[in-house]
């Protein structure tokens, strides 16, 4: 695992990057506690994601760069209706991405979650969204990621 610091933006040479990144970046200033990497449901293939995301509302989506199956990550599909997804590019203009969900916990809930993206092009890691889980039970949103 290799993560340059160096520069304006954190940078990783392999998936598995993002979760130190989503342990280190701590969203809601809460330890992360979990890393669920994405995988697609519908395809053994894997080119990554394309990503929508709302930061207002909290919402994200992801479509697979192989098979074009699309998932609402945790608890989206409770707010579709209401959200302006917009597309993620990378600042590079890479538009698929790694894709990992942090997980802060409250003992055997979820406290927090956050998603973590790292763009397939460059390497470049981010968190364009993050948001708060208020409910019990919430364990589930572990299983979906
Ligand atoms: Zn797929
Ligand atoms: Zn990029």
């Amino acid at each position: 695992m290799v993560i340059d610091e160096s520069g304006e933006w954190w940078t990783g040479t392999e998936a598995a990057d993002l979760a130190a990144y989503l342990r280190a970046y701590q969203a809601g200033g809460y330890k992360v506690d979990d890393v669920v990497d994405a995988v697609c449901g519908s395809c053994s293939r894997y080119e990554g994601f394309r990503v929508r995301f709302d930061p207002d509302e909290g919402f994200a989506e992801r479509t697979c760069a192989s098979c074009g199956g699309e998932t609402v990550l945790l608890d989206g599909a409770d707010i579709v209706d209401d959200v302006h997804p917009q597309a993620l590019r990378c600042p590079c203009g890479g538009r698929t991405f790694d894709v990992a969900v942090g997980i802060a916990r409250r003992k055997d809930d979820v406290r927090w979650v956050s998603v973590g993206v790292r763009c397939r092009k460059d390497g470049t890691l981010g968190c364009p969204v993050d948001w708060q889980i208020d409910y019990s039970p919430s364990a589930h949103l572990l299983d979906a990621v």
